[in-house]
């Protein structure tokens, strides 16, 4: 049975070293400061901005969410986003993805000051890490490279498939690869013969979002399984073949489940290694946006 990747745990870590960088900034009467910019009610949107809140008062960070509504204009988030870029006291600006479809998304990314830009989507920032030279690196890509290394699973001369090509995910998270001296493939909707590109991986990375997508027939034996996906199931028939017995339970008062990309109960005895989910990478990517964060802030010192 693969190994469990402990995504939490390692979060926890990177937390706890965070501290030491936080007092030395207090020291120099610096407290790093995060903004937010949050288009709409979208549920799952609004989670993840809470959580990232909560995990930047736990380690004394300033933060602040700029709430707008589901109809904004472009030009009112555009508002938003430079009123944050002139802040002294807000050293990273993230823009909640997904934004509503009236407002230009590329547009406000490209408005983002690059040295607060966290989340690394900036074309700046983007050119950077593709010429190896990164300054902010996306969250979620960075915290799984911390994850392989910490887990002591080696890059280097290794074949890593990665699913998806997202700007956020899948791009960042080849060219991290490639810069470990992976040898990298990139799937995505239209990549022929899935099952057989993926197999080639003794590293599999999947962020398609598509649950339970990646099954046993599309895993190398042996493999190590990073599973991006975060999907919420709420049919009955979807949670009892995608949850395991305990699992279901919950589901069952729930009503909902977060399931990954990656079918675990038929992956797990295959893989030698796999990130479960929820407790995976999703709580990585918030340490890495804490990290990113704090690194802004010294650097303005
Ligand atoms: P995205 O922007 O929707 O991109 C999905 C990618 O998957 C696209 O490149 C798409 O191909 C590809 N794809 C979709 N269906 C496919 C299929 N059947 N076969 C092969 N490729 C397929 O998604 P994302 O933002 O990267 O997120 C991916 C997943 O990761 C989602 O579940 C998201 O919630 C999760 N996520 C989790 C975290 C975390 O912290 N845990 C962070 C970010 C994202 P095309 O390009 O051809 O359309």
């Amino acid at each position: 049975m693969a190994r469990l990747l402990d995504g939490a745990a390692v979060a926890r870590s990177i937390r706890e070293e965070l501290r030491a960088d936080v007092a030395a900034l207090a020291e120099r009467g610096v407290r790093p400061g995060l903004g937010v910019v949050l288009v709409g009610d979208h549920p799952a949107s609004a989670s993840y901005v809470r959580s990232k809140t909560r995990a930047c008062a736990e380690l004394g960070l300033h933060s602040e969410t700029l709430r707008l509504a589901a109809t904004a204009t472009t030009g009112e988030v555009a508002a938003a986003v430079e009123s944050l870029n002139a802040r002294k006291d807000i050293h990273g600006i993230l823009v909640q993805l997904p934004l509503p479809p009236q407002v230009d998304g590329t547009r406000l990314l490209d408005l983002v000051d690059p040295a607060k830009d966290v989340d690394g989507l900036h074309p700046e920032n983007v050119g950077r890490l593709v010429q190896k030279r990164p300054r902010f690196v996306p969250c979620t890509p960075a915290g799984i490279m911390e994850l392989l290394e910490r887990s002591g699973i080696g890059v280097a001369s290794k074949r890593a498939v990665v699913l998806g090509r997202s700007e956020i995910v899948g791009k960042p998270m080849s060219l991290l690869l490639l810069h470990a001296d992976a040898t990298v493939t990139v799937c995505h909707s239209k990549t022929r013969d899935l099952a057989a590109v993926c197999r080639e991986a003794d590293i599999l990375v999947a962020a398609i979002g598509r649950a339970g997508l990646v099954r046993a027939e599309h895993v190398k034996p042996g493999a190590v399984v990073i599973d991006v996906g975060m999907n919420r199931i709420e049919d009955p028939q979807a949670a009892r073949e995608l949850l395991d017995p305990t699992r279901l339970v919950d589901f069952e008062k729930k009503g909902y489940a977060l399931v990954g990309d990656v079918h675990a109960p038929s992956v797990a005895p295959v893989a030698s290694a796999l990130t479960p989910v929820p407790g995976g990478v999703g709580p990585l990517t918030i340490a890495l946006l804490l990290k990113n964060t704090i690194r802004s802030a010294a650097a303005r010192v």
